[in-house]
């Protein structure tokens, strides 16, 4: 059990819990502990300032924003772009690259608009595009600004209110593609060219025989539910052309799944593109964009290993593979290089933002409490006892196996009506205190035997916190995908304590209780022992991609409050756009109840009640007024979500 051992003399400090929570494994450079113990966003790396977390969850809370709050770093987004298109830049120079890179950001990775406005603002100067997955994302992407070479592609399947948006879009200048992902959907293009005053660029998704990999491997390869297969795609060029629009086919575009684990799939996936690509120029169809798709993944857990969470290969890697990958083919088959167009969503918008929620309690089998000192106890009460008090490091084993033992005597004789419950409640408490002990003795065994790992599980502390795992992490329950989990302060203090995470919902998938590690992954976080009257928060890390978008509303817990965090020129920390989370009306808006309703229905009790005399003076008014008022409350445990005006 890979337990690092530290002499007396080793103090703990900061650098043991940068390796304890191997934050420079998955931290991409962005996150360092300060000094006072306090985790730290460093947007431009170790050479620029760092914004303290803490102080930022100080100065929300004066605002009343209290946790469970998702602070964004706007910088953090740049950074990626930055690097994406650096990479590209680098790659297009070493392999001599003759067209353009240009990056169009999938918006269902992350609609949020900070998300899509801060890439915007950054990107406009890189060509930075948009794609779109649906009507309601093109509407959005429509009204947005971006720069006129930059693209904005349409995919998933559509509908001719969606093809005539992206005509529409297409009469305002914009560079819009259309991607055909199905047969029917160039029947649709057809019957609605017509009455088009501007037909839309045309483009072609193809099914690839190389697939992902990873958790999202079904998304590619044959059997996915998008793309064309090379006889549909002959077939659709060909009657395309005879429409008169073969002009309008611009780019070809394959997508083999998100977070692909290894490096090789990719470049398969590249090449048989590419030799499409080849084929269909050669044939006269004027293909100008190469669209790669999305796939390029994070390494969560900081392994650079092809496991799910991470990636064996890096951004330089990846871009120099697609770069050299295209240009060799294009250059066998004696064809123009395209344009490259990549659609990353997961690695643009990983890191930029953080969970942060406050612990408020926590659960163990063993909260032992005194128990009482009869002088005459029951017999198994008695060896209970003695067996408590004898336990040493030479007799765990056996003094365990008695504390077993008498349990279930004890419970028999409870069964049999020979214990009241102060005995029982003494048995138990005596039983968990055996077991706490025996585990602590086991711990420090060279092998622990199998039934005190077991134990151990059964031991191991729960922390409670004030989150909805459904609402905010709704891929660590539906595709048990893990997160960095790092306390956000205390960092100078040894985490004394092994606990998993529970959340607030009244579901037992609502648990964090898989966390990153070096080779497997471990069942318990190290954190610190919670101390009574102070809060204690938790950081979830590299939550920016899919997590903001897909939560539900479990329980009617809601959207938690928002900020973004900025770190100014002079090193100070910048708080914009603070976005209050969800009160109770609004989730319960989002299931039909209306809060107005259900006022009338407690007024109509309170009518009632005052009519029979049941009522005081005021009274009335106040649980009117107290019950609205509640309404207006945030979702998650805490004070109330203070009145806007
Ligand atoms: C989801 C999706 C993406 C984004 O993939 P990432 O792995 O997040 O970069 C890109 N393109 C298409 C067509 C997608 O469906």
């Amino acid at each position: 059990m890979g337990k690092k051992k530290r002499g007396k003399t080793d103090r703990y400090t900061v650098e043991s819990s940068m390796s304890t929570y191997r934050i420079r494994s998955w931290g991409n450079g962005y996150f360092h502990i300060l000094p006072n113990g306090n985790l730290a966003v460093q947007p431009s790396g170790e050479a620029g300032g760092s914004i303290d977390v803490l102080e930022v969850l100080e100065k929300l809370k004066e605002e009343g924003y209290r946790t469970p709050v998702l602070l964004r770093f706007p910088q953090l987004l740049e950074a990626q772009l930055h690097s994406l298109v650096e990479a590209f830049s680098a790659a297009r120079r070493e392999f001599d690259y003759p067209e353009p890179y240009l990056p169009a950001f999938p918006v269902k990775v992350n609609q949020q608009s900070p998300v899509v406005q801060g890439l915007l603002n950054y990107g406009r100067k890189h060509g930075l595009g948009l794609e779109a997955g649906s009507g309601a994302e093109l509407l959005g992407a429509i009204g947005l600004d971006t720069s006129p070479e930059s693209l904005l592609i349409c995919n998933g399947y559509k509908d001719s209110d969606y093809l005539d948006s992206a005509a529409m879009a297409a009469r305002l200048g914009r560079n819009v593609i259309v991607v055909v992902e199905k047969p029917f959907e160039v029947d649709q293009i057809l019957d609605a060219a017509d009455r088009w005053s501007k037909v839309p660029g045309i483009g072609l998704r193809i099914k690839l025989q190389a697939r992902g990999s990873g958790l999202w491997e079904k998304s590619s390869g044959f059997t996915s539910k998008f793309g064309l297969t090379t006889l549909q795609l002959l077939q659709e060029i060909k009657r395309i052309g005879e429409a008169g629009l073969g002009e309008n086919i611009r780019l070809l575009h394959f997508h083999i799944g998100s977070q692909i684990t290894q490096i090789r799939k990719i470049k398969t996936a590249v090449r048989e593109a590419a030799r499409v690509y080849a084929k269909l120029r050669q044939a006269g169809v004027g293909i100008r964009y190469m669209d790669v798709g999305g796939g390029l993944g994070i390494d969560y857990d900081g392994s650079r290993t092809s496991a799910d969470g991470s990636v064996n290969y890096g951004i330089q890697e990846y871009a120099n593979d697609i770069v050299f990958g295209i240009r060799e083919v294009c250059e066998q088959e004696k064809v123009a290089c395209p344009i490259i167009v990549s659609e990353s969503g997961r690695m643009l918008t990983g890191y930029h933002s953080i969970l942060v929620t406050d612990v408020r309690g926590s659960l163990s089998g063993t909260d032992t409490e005194t128990v009482r000192l009869e002088q005459d106890p029951p017999k198994v009460i008695h060896d209970l006892r003695e067996t408590e008090q004898g336990i040493n490091i030479k007799n765990y084993r056996e003094y365990y196996h008695d504390g077993l033992e008498y349990r279930d005597q004890m419970y028999s004789l409870f069964d049999h009506g020979m214990l009241d419950l102060e005995d029982k409640a003494d048995g138990e408490t005596l039983f968990w205190s055996i077991a706490d002990k025996a585990m602590a003795y086991a711990r420090r065994a060279r092998f622990m035997p199998e039934e005190f790992a077991d134990l151990e599980t059964r031991l191991r502390r729960k922390y409670i916190c004030n989150l909805s795992v459904f609402q905010s992490l709704p891929d660590h329950f539906a595709l048990d995908q893990l997160f960095p989990v790092v306390p956000v302060h205390r960092l100078d203090e040894e985490p004394t304590v092994q606990a998993s995470l529970v959340d607030i919902t009244c579901d037992s998938d609502g648990e964090v209780d898989k966390f990153i590690d070096l080779r497997e992954i471990k069942d318990s976080l190290e954190v610190h022992e919670l101390v009574p009257g102070k809060p204690y928060y938790i950081g979830f890390l590299l939550v920016g991609a899919y997590q903001d978008t897909m939560g539900c509303h479990h329980n009617l817990f809601g959207r938690v409050h928002e900020a973004e965090v900025l770190l100014d020129e002079d090193g100070t920390t910048q708080l914009r756009n603070q976005r209050r989370g969800h009160a109770a009306r609004d989730t319960l808006r989002i299931f039909g109840h209306d809060d107005e309703e259900l006022a009338a229905g407690v007024e109509r009790v309170v009518s009632a009640m005052e009519g029979r005399g049941d009522l005081g003076g005021g009274e009335r008014e106040r649980i009117l007024a107290d019950y609205r008022q509640r309404l207006g409350r945030y979702t998650y445990l805490g004070e109330s979500v203070r009145d806007r005006s």
